[in-house]
């Protein structure tokens, strides 16, 4: 969510929906070429992504091939309108098309020297090969020989119709048709083979020892196939063809891997995307010609070095799809494996020159790493497409420090660059390098995504997400992937994949993701079908498990040690999360029980302790029996027995934690889950207890029968302990000051903040605050030591929230239980929401998991109540949040507008909170500078 409607929301708590308008002189083309478009970079809402930067590329005199770019609103009409086109598009269409020929001095569709398209799609973010493209429209049999006497190339020609054919048959006459066709029996498959058949008559192996002639044959025996196949003709029209690439386009927004895409990534649907017509230029007319894909700097590791793959003689798709192994674009590129490839820079070294100047000026007029296609068509150097580049979470962070460093960019928008959760990668395990050294690799493959990461493995992307779903780690092994697998791909703990480079279409999701991946791992046999891999002389079977290195490209059979994650020696992390913290003005606390959570959560940049949940210290093997001891006691004195037992354990606990904390806030939640959650399950366990208490069998049982609740989420839980057996909150008070206490003595420095859960009245607070503070004067007075203590609650009922005028009288400080608030406010029960909501999401009743995001018109309605008429009460209360939302970029983006003090999350997102606080601010603070 942006800045304003993040205000805008706040402010109204209601969101408001504009539908876009057609009016009758809307512009729906966008010219470019030779130095001059219509549109420009900021416009990529309206021209998407790849058509707004084509558009600057051009008016930065970088040479593009001339094209027209048709808006995304276009696609939203489409949409809008029973697939049906603006009716001034044609008109605009004609004209773009014309100025086109004019600069390119050929025209589409001519006989003797016809001009050839492509059609790309381009939504407002990068949806990497998740739509469609055609390319080489134009071929037909008129223009056929016009082009052969042109090139003198028939081979050339005769490639790029075989091209066509087999993209346009795929694209527009089978998926844009709506044709499913059963698995393997698509007609790119039937073309494939057809191919395959070919060049095994012929014993070759690559395409490109294919000659004229056999293409020539092929692409008449492809006609015929698509003829019997699909029951059409593949149009001998140009005008025909454009049109039908242009709908394929259109159509492919609502196609399944689209729209499997944006669920994952949270692309609204509404956007649509643009379509881009452009000039082909061509990369496969013969060794003076070549096609690549670069990055301005390393996308895997972030280092500033230009970084790139490419082939000589093909076109852009061959680079991508894996088919060919690339080779690297330059020296510095090369690695062990790659070593005896010639590069760009040693093959066409004038080229590479030029290439190397283009990139450098695109990355400083951009100011951040692009990722970037091109293509040399007999010696001349055309750019095709340039976009900001995907990175791993590693180089994000890596990048934005170093441009700042060389002054490209500022330390805010260094900040605003990297996705909080990009953080979590470098929080993430790697492969031991003992273990590594140690075991010998099943196979090398290059590290598209680094990190470590054990599973079994599987063949199938639909494996992957039903194994996982049942809870199984997997690693998905494919020849390739293909944008059909992206949900797979997700649910996997890793990829594998035997072939493709850097730039396939595994390693740009896996690396868009953070997720380990290996490509290219050429050695592996992969028998899919009877879901077997042979690799060296060793056979796996689907479910073994693998080891995965995504930072060296290495593959191990078997489970292998992982080591934690080191960010603390990670000098480019350290850097910008200290910037981040000069930024922020929230707070960041952690929600932990145990002091070894509480030292994780410090080096983490913890400032506090914003939730200890007393209850987990009860479950302990030790305290477990003391605790069901107290619960089903039938007199007070039995119960004060129990509890005299658990005191001492207690005390040890806060000990633990405060001097872990060391002189920082620890706010300490008194006992609050329904009291069943400790009773015995079983009746071995209720056996022991009866013969520990003395207790006969029977009563026990029945006691233990009548502590049942019909919704214990809403029954005798909370504060409604507290009051109900006060000796319980009065011991755990007591340990926490007598902790204290003893602390303070010792000169360590402690700040308790005791917190009252689930209250929903005024006198609920109002007696267990009395209660508190009896027993903590005595304690103090007892140990003659004054301890700095707070008393506040938590808010978690909507009650609550309404009457926070009368509540903030009794507490010295707020925390929201976003957890319980929601589940309250909405009437969702927490435990069972899970069934249902993905269902929700899926059908777009419900956009994100209000368990997860906080819910901002309903929920966050009632934050913004309760911080507003406490704050009335008491101008300076102290407020936080410590549900699940506490360490989620847009919550706590929601909690910075709120103005509380501080977000409390589990320890590893500290470090995410600290970057989305610091994000929060700096686009708070742009914002006014704008308006000013
Ligand atoms: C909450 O409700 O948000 C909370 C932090 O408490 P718990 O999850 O323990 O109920
Ligand atoms: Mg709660």
């Amino acid at each position: 969510m942006n800045r304003n409607r993040m205000k805008a929301k706040i402010k109204s708590i209601k969101s408001s929906d504009k539908s876009s308008e057609h009016s009758r002189n809307k512009k729906y083309v966008y010219f470019f070429g030779k130095g001059r478009a219509d549109g420009n970079a900021d416009m990529k809402n309206l021209l998407g992504g790849k058509g707004a930067n084509l558009a600057e590329m051009t008016n930065l005199g970088v040479t593009v091939p001339a094209g027209f770019t048709i808006t995304t609103e276009v696609c939203t009409y489409y949409y809008q309108n029973k697939q049906t086109y603006p009716r001034e598009l044609t008109k605009q269409l004609d004209a773009a098309l014309a100025r086109v020929e004019k600069i390119m001095g050929r025209k589409y569709g001519d006989p003797d020297d016809p001009l050839l398209l492509s059609v790309r799609s381009g939504a407002r973010r990068s949806m990497p090969g998740m739509m469609e493209t055609v390319l080489n429209l134009g071929l037909t049999t008129k223009t056929i020989p016009g082009l052969i006497k042109r090139t003198n190339n028939e081979r050339f020609v005769y490639d790029a119709y075989r091209r066509l054919l087999m993209m346009y048959a795929d694209v527009v006459m089978e998926k844009a048709a709506g044709i499913e066709a059963a698995d393997g029996e698509g007609i790119r498959q039937k073309l494939d083979q057809a191919m395959d058949l070919m060049k095994e008559r012929k014993g070759i192996h690559l395409d490109t020892d294919l000659t004229a002639n056999d293409l020539k044959v092929l692409c008449e025996q492809f006609k015929q196939i698509i003829k019997t196949h699909l029951n059409k003709e593949f149009p001998d029209d140009p005008q025909a063809q454009l049109l039908g690439g242009i709908g394929a386009v259109f159509q492919s927004w609502m196609g399944k891997r689209a729209v499997s895409y944006r669920q994952i990534e949270g692309i609204p649907e509404d956007w649509g995307t643009a379509v881009s017509v452009q000039a082909m230029v061509f990369g496969n007319t013969g060794d003076k010609s070549a096609t690549g894909v670069a990055f301005t700097r390393n996308p895997a590791t972030g280092e500033n070095v230009f970084y790139g793959e490419w082939l000589s003689n093909a076109q852009g798709e061959d680079v991508v799809a894996g088919i060919r192994t690339p080779n690297p674009v330059n020296k510095a590129g090369k690695t062990a494996d790659t070593q005896h490839l010639i590069s760009l820079e040693e093959m066409m070294p004038d080229l590479y020159s030029q290439l190397f100047k283009i990139q450098k000026r695109l990355e400083r007029h951009y100011t951040d790493m692009q990722d970037i296609e091109f293509t040399i068509e007999e010696g001349k150097l055309w750019m095709l497409q340039t976009r900001t580049g995907k990175r791993n979470g590693q180089s994000a962070i890596r990048m934005a420090v170093e441009m700042v460093e060389s002054r490209l960019i500022n330390r805010e928008t260094a900040l605003l660059r990297v996705n909080p959760d990009q953080i979590d990668e470098l929080l993430h395990p790697s492969v031991d390098p003992e273990a590594g050294k140690k075991n010998p690799e099943l196979v090398k493959g290059l590290p598209a995504g680094p990190g470590g990461a054990i599973g079994r493995i599987v063949f199938t992307a639909d494996d992957a997400e039903t194994w996982a779903k049942r809870g199984e780690k997997v690693i998905l092994v494919r020849n390739e992937t293909s944008p059909e697998d992206v949900r797979g791909m997700h649910a996997a703990e890793a990829i594998l994949t035997a072939k493709g480079g850097m730039t396939s279409h595994a390693a740009l999701v896996a690396r868009g993701w953070g997720k380990c991946c290996v490509v290219g791992a050429n050695a592996l046999d992969i028998d899919a079908q009877n879901k077997i891999i042979r690799v060296n002389g060793r056979e796996l079977r689907e479910g073994d498990w693998v080891t995965m290195d995504g930072t060296r490209g290495r593959v191990f059979e078997g489970q292998l040690k992982l080591l934690p994650a080191d960010p603390a020696n990670n000098p480019w992390y350290l850097k910008l999360m200290k910037w981040a913290d000069q930024m922020r003005k929230l707070k960041i606390r952690a929600n932990a029980d145990r002091p070894e959570d509480a030292k994780t959560a410090r080096t983490f940049g913890a400032e506090g302790i914003g939730l200890c949940r007393t209850e987990h210290m009860f479950f302990e093997a030790d305290r477990i029996r003391s605790v069901r001891e107290m619960i089903l006691a039938d007199t007070l004195e039995g119960r004060q027995k129990a509890l005299a037992k658990l005191l001492p354990v207690q005390k040890e606990d806060f000990i633990g934690i405060f001097k872990a904390m060391d002189g920082l806030p620890v706010t300490i939640r008194l006992l609050d889950p329904p009291l069943h959650e400790f009773l015995p399950k079983t009746e071995e366990e209720l056996q022991e207890l009866s013969r520990d208490m003395g207790v006969p069998f029977a009563a026990l049982k029945a006691k233990n029968e009548s502590l049942h609740e019909f919704n214990p989420m809403l029954g005798h839980r909370g504060c409604r302990l507290g009051i109900t057996y006060p000796e319980i909150y009065e011991m755990q008070v007591q340990a926490i000051m007598e902790a204290a206490c003893e602390l303070t003595q010792q000169k360590v420095k402690v700040i308790p903040e005791i917190m009252i859960p689930l209250v929903g009245h005024v006198n609920e607070l109002a007696s267990m605050r009395a209660l508190t503070i009896r027993i903590a004067e005595a304690v103090q007075k007892k140990s003659r030591v004054k301890v700095n203590y707070m008393v506040g609650t938590m808010i978690e009922l909507p009650r609550a929230c309404i009457t926070s005028d009368e509540i903030a009288t009794q507490a010295d400080f707020y925390s929201f239980g976003t957890n319980d608030l929601t589940q309250t406010v909405y009437g969702l029960s927490r435990d069972d929401a899970g069934r249902f909501l993905p269902y929700y999401q899926e059908k777009h009743i419900l956009q994100d998991d209000p368990f997860i995001t906080i819910d901002i018109e309903g929920v966050g309605a009632f934050m913004k109540l309760a911080v507003e008429k406490g704050r009335k009460v008491k101008k300076n209360l102290k407020i936080g949040i410590c549900g699940e939302h506490g360490g989620e970029p847009r919550s706590v983006e929601f909690c910075h507008y709120l103005n509380l003090d501080y977000v409390s999350c589990s320890p590893f997102r500290v470090p995410i909170a600290r970057l989305a606080a610091a994000q929060a601010a700096i686009k708070e603070k742009t914002g006014k500078k704008r308006k000013r």
